[in-house]
């Protein structure tokens, strides 16, 4: 006889179980439950594009406004080959939650295109961006929602989305964050993500009374958030002892000479072939021994399968959703703590509300008061939720949930949509 098994979760599905946990310990009402189970609105758009070799390709784009009790909807637009409607609906879900924990007066959103920006050209990707733009225009606005880059889409890419919108509806900087500095974006955003990451890492060893310098750190994912992580937390004196990116990574225990690997990326155009490191898969590098994983790549990487091999100490989830909620539950058994994306990743929408808030200000931050004041709220954010963790007796995650649940529930009740 087959041992049945359980189903597996979409990641729509996935965050909704945390919600509904977090529901049943807090006693949520039941109407506000039930609005939080499905998007306000999804656009789903036919996005076609004139490609270099005079073919017309038809991609699918999204734009997913989970929920705008708390202010505009914020997220970033994916440009991903599985960046599919339910994934965007999961990335809107976690919006609402990371900024609610965040405090930050805005909803959640997420954007995504089905493609792959690594097999297209500069102006494909231009044309993809601005037909994508000119589809989803209509729900966008400064006080409704305001984009920015995610995984495959940078400065650059949110350049042409508010050149795009400005030409329709009128120059509109504000509409955008993770804008090029040179347009109105602001000092610090490129590191932001990366930076509150590498601010929970030491908060984490000072609460567990641990030196950086004696602790060995491994990431995953070598792009936006995964280089920025590197670069700050070496500065901060972790030893990075591997990293990667999707052709594979370089791992030395002694430590990774991160100015170096740079140097490497900036002409190999990945880590792999980095040395002296030696090579290593990206699923080998997950089950290395360190103190702290970083997954800082792709979603779902830690799953019921390989969590029971994992050897790291801690698992700091600089990835949107890196763990199944059944490798959750192996980590969660086996006593390694994770510190939740909402998080731990909340760097950059916070930054990016620092831009917006410049943007409507006609002013500009200098870069050091950006990363002070990034710095004072990850701080704050991470004592607040150790503190309700500790109280509660909950895991952080689920205090995570707990803290932007009550916040998001309150809100829905005093603007009154149940
Ligand atoms: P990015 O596109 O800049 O970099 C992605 C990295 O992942 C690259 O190094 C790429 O090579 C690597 N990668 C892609 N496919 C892979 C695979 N199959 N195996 C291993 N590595 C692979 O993206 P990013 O902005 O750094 O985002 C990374 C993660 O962080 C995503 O989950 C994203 O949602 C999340 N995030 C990003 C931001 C931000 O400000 N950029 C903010 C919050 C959360």
């Amino acid at each position: 006889m087959t041992t049945p098994v359980a189903p597996k979760l979409s990641p729509s599905e996935s965050v909704l179980q945390s919600v509904f946990a977090s529901a049943g310990r807090l006693n949520t009402s039941t109407e506000v439950v039930e609005l939080l189970k499905t998007s306000w609105r999804e656009v789903r758009a036919q996005i076609p594009v004139r490609m270099d070799n005079r073919k017309l390709q038809i991609f699918e784009g999204y734009r997913v406004q989970h929920n705008g009790a708390r202010g505009p909807y914020k997220g970033g637009v994916r440009f991903h080959p599985l960046a599919d409607l339910d994934e965007v609906r999961a990335l809107a879900m976690l919006m609402t939650y990371k900024c609610a924990l965040m405090d930050l007066p805005f909803g959640g959103a997420k954007g995504g295109v089905m493609c792959d920006p690594a097999r297209m050209s500069e102006t494909e990707l231009n044309r993809l961006t601005r037909a994508y733009t000119q589809h989803i225009g209509m729900v966008l606005g400064i006080n409704r929602d305001v984009p920015a880059p995610d995984m495959g889409t940078n400065a650059q890419t949110m350049a042409w989305m508010m050149d795009a919108y400005g030409q329709r509806y009128g120059y509109t900087p504000g509409i955008v964050t993770g804008k090029p500095v040179e347009l109105g974006g602001s000092f610090g955003r490129d590191q932001a993500t990366g930076r509150g990451v590498a601010t929970c890492m030491r908060e984490f060893s000072l609460v567990e009374k641990t030196n950086p310098r004696d602790l060995k750190v491994v990431i995953q994912g070598y792009g936006n958030v995964g280089s920025w992580t590197a670069r700050i937390a070496a500065e901060m004196g972790f030893t990075i002892v591997a990293v990667s990116d999707v052709k594979g990574g370089v791992h030395n225990p002694d430590g990774l000479d991160i100015a170096a690997v740079d140097k490497h990326f900036a002409v190999a155009g990945s880590v792999a072939g980095f040395e002296p490191a030696d090579p290593i898969t990206n699923d080998d590098l997950l089950e290395l021994p360190c103190d702290y994983l970083v997954p800082a790549a792709l979603g779902e990487v830690i799953t019921g399968e390989n969590a029971p091999r994992i050897r790291a100490r801690v698992v700091i989830e600089a990835a949107n959703h890196p763990i199944t909620p059944d490798g959750d539950a192996v980590l969660n058994a086996r006593k390694i703590p994770v510190l939740p994306d909402v998080l731990v990743n909340a760097g950059g929408v916070t930054v990016s509300y620092f831009e917006w808030t410049q943007n409507i200000q006609q002013f500009r931050w200098s870069l050091q008061e950006v990363i002070t004041e990034l710095e004072k709220k990850m701080v704050a954010t991470f004592h607040e939720l150790m503190t309700r963790t500790a109280k509660d007796g909950t895991l952080p995650r689920q205090a995570a949930f707990d803290i932007s649940l009550e916040r998001v529930a309150k809100a829905i009740t005093l603007r009154g949509f149940v």
